[in-house]
């Protein structure tokens, strides 16, 4: 990408580098995609990433005839424009949904895998929920629908409208396998917008889920629940590599540090690689970086807007792949994974059973798993050594699927700040670094602190930012 370099801001002035229609700040699958459609509406779009290569969080690895992912290990065919994007990359015969055996998924109850029900004869005979939290959901119809405008926890909302055990045993494990979350924190309207409509249109989510349905088919999207897991043959880093491939040159390794905007409406970025400042100008900027990054960057514009920023919290979590011979481990492994409830006093948030989900990720004999330590749960453990969360992971695979041998290989990644905590109060967070935006006409912010954290709700939004950008750029 054309910019100005100069070893001091004199000499980046010097030498002006051209004004693009757009720059990107960021280039994870939010940042990309957003680039990827600037480019397809006709306009110079330019990409920098802090990172060695695109992709941000998401990473995919071949170690040992072995493929594991350091980041997300799938993603939800939840929205039409994933099989767009697919398309226009040239990757569709690449892409692999999981397996019918993963359809099968395992929670921990008394440090017991149980397979999660999938019907209504299927939830009446687990031993998953007592008899009392069965007959709790048989009364969710008739349990009146919250103040619209109140703030409740997700926690707080299944307690009233499902029970206490359903809270322990269902959403708690599941927030912990989304979030790496605490449901006493996570605010049901800003993280599970949908759940909170589905009461406040039809008063209550049993209802909602049967007669909502065709409201979802008219607008051609799957609920989570349904949506069907997929990944790529090569590791979820075929589609970031080629959304990369697909914009031509990213600048990589190179860090903004700083945003300006003249009165004439051009933006000015300064940045830094390798101890050199490089300069890029550009009619519209697109912030898709962490909120930490994107606050040190609107900080001199609206300080507000920057603590809003800084005050988003991150669960820092390790990813840990493991592989033992097959014929090492007691359980089956016939399914996705286990989530583990909180109240299981685990010291792991869940385990999927990776070469169960996807053919081809580990050779015949060999079983993959993919753990995750940490969370806010356990924030200290992902700050542990590698060889010490690496032990506590196959601790657990031995507590709760038999792992009886030690394993093949282990590869061990610390997030410090894996997943933005969409907690109380986060949707006016949100609200106050708009305000920096509507500040800096032409500046857009696009990333998994807004708008969900799952990669299907980044690729939407990658296109919604993209097109309020271009919509931006191409009024006279
Ligand atoms: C361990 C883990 C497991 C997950 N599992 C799943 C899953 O199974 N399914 C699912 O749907 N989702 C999952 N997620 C969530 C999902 O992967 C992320 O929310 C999503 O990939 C984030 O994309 P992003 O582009 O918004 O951010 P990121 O991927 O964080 O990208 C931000 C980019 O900004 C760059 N950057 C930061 N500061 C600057 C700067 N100053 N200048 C230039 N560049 C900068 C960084 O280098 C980075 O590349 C998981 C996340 C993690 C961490």
């Amino acid at each position: 990408m054309s910019s100005g370099e100069g070893s001091d801001a004199t000499r980046a002035d010097a030498a002006l580098p051209p004004v693009l229609d757009a720059i990107v700040v960021g280039a994870g699958i939010s940042g990309l995609v957003a680039a990827h459609r600037l480019k397809r509406a006709g306009l110079t779009v330019g990409v920098i990433d802090a990172g060695e290569r695109p992709g941000g969080v998401i990473g995919s690895v071949r170690q040992a005839e072995c493929l594991f992912e350091r980041g997300p290990n799938s993603a939800l065919d939840t929205t039409p424009l994933i099989g767009e994007l697919v398309e226009q990359l040239g990757i569709r015969s690449e892409m692999r949904f999981a397996s019918e055996a993963s359809n099968k998924r395992y929670v921990v109850r008394g440090g017991v895998l149980h397979a999660l029900p999938t019907s209504p004869g299927a939830f009446f005979s687990t031993p998953l929920f007592s008899a009392s939290a069965k007959f709790a959901l048989l009364r969710e119809p008739f349990v009146r629908a919250s103040d619209p405008h109140a703030e409740e926890s997700i926690a707080a909302f299944v307690r009233r409208r499902l029970g206490e055990e359903f809270l322990d045993y269902a959403i708690d494990p599941f927030v912990a396998g989304v979030y790496a979350g605490d449901p006493e924190k996570i605010s049901v309207r800003a993280a599970f917008p949908k759940l909170h409509a589905l009461e406040q249109r039809w008063g209550s989510l049993i209802r909602g889920a049967f007669l909502g349905a065709s409201e979802r088919k008219r607008e051609k999207e799957t609920a989570k629940n349904t949506a069907k897991s997929f990944s790529f043959a090569g590791g979820m880093q075929t589609l970031t590599d080629a959304l990369a491939a697909s914009l031509g040159a990213i600048d990589s390794d190179t860090r903004v540090t700083r945003l300006q905007r003249s009165d004439d409406g051009v933006f000015t970025l300064q940045g830094e690689r390798q101890g050199r400042m490089l300069v890029w100008r550009a009619r519209a900027v697109v912030l898709a970086t962490p909120a930490d990054a994107a606050a040190a960057l609107v900080r001199e514009h609206s300080g507000d807007a920057a603590a809003a920023l800084d005050s988003m919290a991150y669960a820092p979590v390790a990813t840990v792949a493991s592989a033992y011979p097959k014929s090492s481990i007691a359980h089956p492994l016939d399914g996705f994974g286990c989530l583990v409830p909180r109240k299981e006093n685990r010291r792991v948030l869940g385990v999927l059973f990776s070469s169960t989900m996807f053919a081809g990720r580990a050779p015949a004999g060999t079983a993959l798993l993919t753990t995750f330590v940490g969370g806010l749960r356990n924030p200290d453990l992902p700050r542990l050594h590698e060889s010490e969360i690496a032990a506590i992971a196959h601790d657990e695979h031995a507590a709760l699927l038999g792992a009886r041998e030690a394993p093949l290989f282990q590869s061990v990644k610390r997030w410090p700040r894996a997943i933005p905590q969409y907690t109380i109060g986060h949707l006016s967070r949100v609200e106050r670094a708009q305000s920096a935006a509507r500040m800096l006409p032409g500046l857009f912010y696009c990333a998994n602190w807004k708008g969900g954290v799952a990669v299907g709700d980044c690729i939407k939004n990658g296109h919604l930012e993209a097109d309020l950008a271009a919509g931006y750029l191409h009024t006279p």
